[in-house]
């Protein structure tokens, strides 16, 4: 939040490690962005923590309190998470290791035709793993991850907005490969209606604008990640921007059973394999999100189960989460999607999803 302050430690500086630099085989695509001299110094300096500290001089034009803030409250140094731990997904993921992340690694390789997107749109219900996309991307990528919700764009920032996607643009290129994945990408790049007020219109502009710019060489290596519940929403200039347009379906059922295994996995359980199996059966239409509430649910079963002794109970005596509880809870819970919205995604997908 943003009164969190202190010193905000980038993950993506202490463990980038080994990635084959592009730079050791000479400049991606052949062009020099005349870089050479800050790329010895770029990889290690550190976050700029407090008001004493100078901006480095490659951020020095921008406003220095913009920058401070989108360190301190964009830029992730939050938990990593790896591909293995998104469940499920197998065709999205296979795509976006061929299509993002060996040419991020590798752009020395990926040149021309086979050159990673600037722009990658994730799209789909609510809950399904694109957040969690995102962030594995960076990881996998050793890149600095930010990311920044586009309602919190036009509120929290409100009034600093078209300047702050523009410094947020400059700061990502200079911790390149950097990542920046916008949440609800559909409301900063709505179609425009006429009661667009001035200042989300400007905001749009710009967004496009660095768009454009990133992931060229002048910009480094910046890839923009769009997530949206509502692509039907975008219009066709902010769609040529996302050349590469992804569809995060539902979990199927063998993806639910995975899932629900892996939201089980250390915890004090007596699930059978036969039990998860039924489970991921009666659970149709529910995201990753809902099966997680469903399993948090379940997991307070035991507790409720004790009432009043709940306080006072031994850990070793608390029964374990049953087929039982799950029963009860999943009378509580039903899918957050209508099964119409499904119908929209999928016909998205046919006429402006990606082809793998
Ligand atoms: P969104 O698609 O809305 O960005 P998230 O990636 O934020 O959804 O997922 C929300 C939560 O649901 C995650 O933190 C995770 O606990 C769970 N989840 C959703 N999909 C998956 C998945 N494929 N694998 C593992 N966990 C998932």
């Amino acid at each position: 939040g943003p009164g969190k302050g202190g010193i905000v430690q980038p993950r993506s500086q202490s463990n980038r490690p080994s990635i084959p630099p592009s730079s050791s085989n000479g400049p991606p695509n052949g062009s020099n962005g005349g870089g050479t001299v800050s790329d010895t110094t770029k990889n290690d300096h550190n976050t700029i923590n407090d008001d004493e500290e100078e901006l480095p001089e490659e951020l020095q034009h921008l406003d220095k309190e913009l920058v401070l803030k989108i360190q301190n409250e964009i830029m992730e140094s939050g938990e990593t998470v790896n591909f293995d731990d998104i469940a499920g997904l197998k065709d999205a993921k296979q795509t976006v290791l061929e299509v993002v992340v060996w040419p991020m690694q590798r752009p020395d390789v990926f040149t021309g035709l086979r050159r990673a997107p600037n722009g990658l749109l994730l799209f789909g219900p609510p809950g399904t793993g694109k957040t969690l996309i995102g962030k594995a991307i960076a990881n996998e990528t050793k890149a600095t991850f930010f990311s920044i919700s586009s309602s919190s764009l036009t509120s929290k920032w409100i009034g600093e907005g078209e300047k702050l996607v523009k410094t947020l643009f400059a700061v990502a290129a200079y911790r390149e490969p950097a990542v920046v994945f916008i949440d609800e990408i559909d409301s900063l790049l709505t179609q425009r209606k006429s009661t667009e007020n001035e200042a989300s219109r400007r905001i749009k502009t710009e967004f496009l604008v660095q768009l454009d710019g990133a992931g060229t060489s002048k910009q480094g290596r910046v890839l923009v990640i769009g997530a949206t519940n509502r692509p039907q929403e975008l219009d066709e200039a902010a769609r040529r921007r996302f050349t590469k347009r992804m569809y995060i379906p539902l979990p199927v059922e063998g993806d639910r059973r995975v899932l629900i295994q892996v939201m089980l996995k250390n915890n004090n359980h007596k699930l059978t394999e036969a039990q998860i199996e039924i489970l991921a059966k009666e659970t149709e239409g529910f995201s990753g999100a809902d099966l997680k509430a469903l399993c948090t649910d379940a997991a307070m079963g035991p507790i409720r189960q004790l009432g009043a002794k709940a306080m006072e109970v031994d850990v070793k005596d608390i029964p374990p989460i049953s087929f039982k509880h799950f029963k009860r809870s999943l009378k509580g819970t039903r899918p957050s999607v209508a099964p119409d919205d499904i119908t929209q995604y999928v016909e998205w997908d046919r006429v402006y999803g990606s082809s793998r």
